[in-house]
């Protein structure tokens, strides 16, 4: 039997988190479809900074702000550009604490506790979509069962199953992939800083963000061919300083590789009745803005606004897509610039361009 349900939010990542949690502050029931089969099914990695106009503001309406305040990792902000050799080019002591730096694991379950168990079901991958004549859609689940649903928000991330309805571009390769690796707190790891740390040359790259419980979070960035063998990793990163090799050398566990793909930055879709998207499924983009997460929680947040006052859709739709289209272009400049033969210069001088860093 087909069942219903008004509101069906397909992805239980932070997009879709948040908007459920708003819905659900404003007396609006909805349901979160999420393929994973529990909460803790993948670890979440990383660390997310909150900006004060989008990720912050978000919680806020969530309802959710004070105890996001308790999460937050001092120092997280700090951040350092070096070249090859370990220099450092520029360095930020993080002290301003305008944008606040959280896990992202503990952000997500921030959220999943403030939300009733029944607002999420897990396991619950969606196969296929399709409109039905009087405007509503029919999901069907990988499970064999099918629901139909008046709103249908495609929150699946980068490769949304929901896209489909609305339009036909898919994201594209970046020409970049991320070798992911983790650096346990046994490891002298100095070099790294107590925030982000930036290492570039050559159109490669040894990126770090030091996590919650202090261990370090790594990713090989390179523009040519990926490999995930250490070993192979070395001889790439070969005329490099030792200590930023280490990061490389003294990871522990699987080094798995994340191409980065990205929509184009002007997506845009004629609005159709009872379906859209936020997030990533809407706007995926290069992560050099740290924008992505920011930007997914805030559409939530407009979007659950929409919902809320019964405005129409296509308006939400129109601005989402105009901020999402600025920071995707100036993300992938940032890319560019980063993976350029000078990267570390380029970058240590747009840093210095946005005015003094704090000690
Ligand atoms: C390397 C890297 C670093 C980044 N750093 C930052 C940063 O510092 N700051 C920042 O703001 N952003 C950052 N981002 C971007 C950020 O991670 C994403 O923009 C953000 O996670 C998007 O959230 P989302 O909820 O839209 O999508 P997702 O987090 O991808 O969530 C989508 C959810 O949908 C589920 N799903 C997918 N398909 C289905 C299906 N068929 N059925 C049911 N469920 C499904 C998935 O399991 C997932 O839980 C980074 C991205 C990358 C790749």
């Amino acid at each position: 039997m087909t069942s219903n349900h008004p509101i069906a939010i397909i992805g239980g990542g932070l997009a879709g988190l948040t908007l459920a949690l708003i819905l659900h502050r404003n007396g609006i029931p909805s349901t979160v479809f999420e393929l994973d089969a529990t909460p803790d099914a993948r670890r979440q990695g990383g660390m997310l900074d909150m900006h004060e106009e989008a990720g912050q503001f978000a919680l806020r309406q969530a309802g959710v702000y004070d105890e996001f305040h308790e999460l937050v990792l001092h120092g997280g902000e700090a951040t350092l550009i070096l070249d090859r050799d370990a220099t450092v080019l520029f360095e930020d002591g993080g002290t301003h604490g305008g944008r606040p730096e959280v896990d992202r694991g503990q952000l997500r379950g921030l959220l999943l506790n403030a939300l009733p168990d029944d607002a999420i079901r897990w396991d619950a991958k969606v196969a296929a979509v399709r409109a039905l004549d009087d405007g509503t859609h029919e999901v069907a689940l990988a499970d064999g069962t099918t629901f139909t649903t008046s709103l249908l928000v495609g929150a699946d991330g980068t490769w949304s199953k929901v896209r489909a309805l609305i339009s036909g571009v898919t994201p594209q390769p970046l020409g970049l992939t991320f070798v992911e690796m983790h650096v346990p707190v046994s490891v002298d790891t100095t070099v790294a800083g107590n925030g982000s740390m930036f290492a570039l040359a050559d159109g490669r790259g040894i990126l770090s963000h030091r996590g919650s419980d202090h261990s370090l979070h790594v990713a090989a960035a390179m523009t040519d061919e990926p490999t995930t063998d250490r070993d192979a990793l070395l001889v790439r990163f070969e005329r490099w300083s030792p200590a930023l090799r280490a990061l490389i050398a003294d990871s522990t566990g699987p080094a798995i590789a994340y191409p980065i793909n990205a929509l184009p930055s002007g997506h845009r879709w004629q609005n159709r009745s009872g379906v859209t998207l936020i997030g990533d499924a809407a706007h995926v983009m290069s992560p050099f803005a740290g924008e992505g997460a920011n930007l997914a929680m805030l559409d939530a947040a407009e979007l659950a606004a929409a919902i809320i006052e019964g405005t129409p859709l296509e308006r939400f739709e129109r601005a989402m897509l105009e901020r999402s289209s600025v920071a995707s272009e100036e993300s992938l400049a940032t890319q560019r610039l980063c993976f350029a033969p000078d990267g570390a210069q380029a970058l240590a001088d747009l840093m210095n361009s946005f005015g003094p860093p704090a000690e």
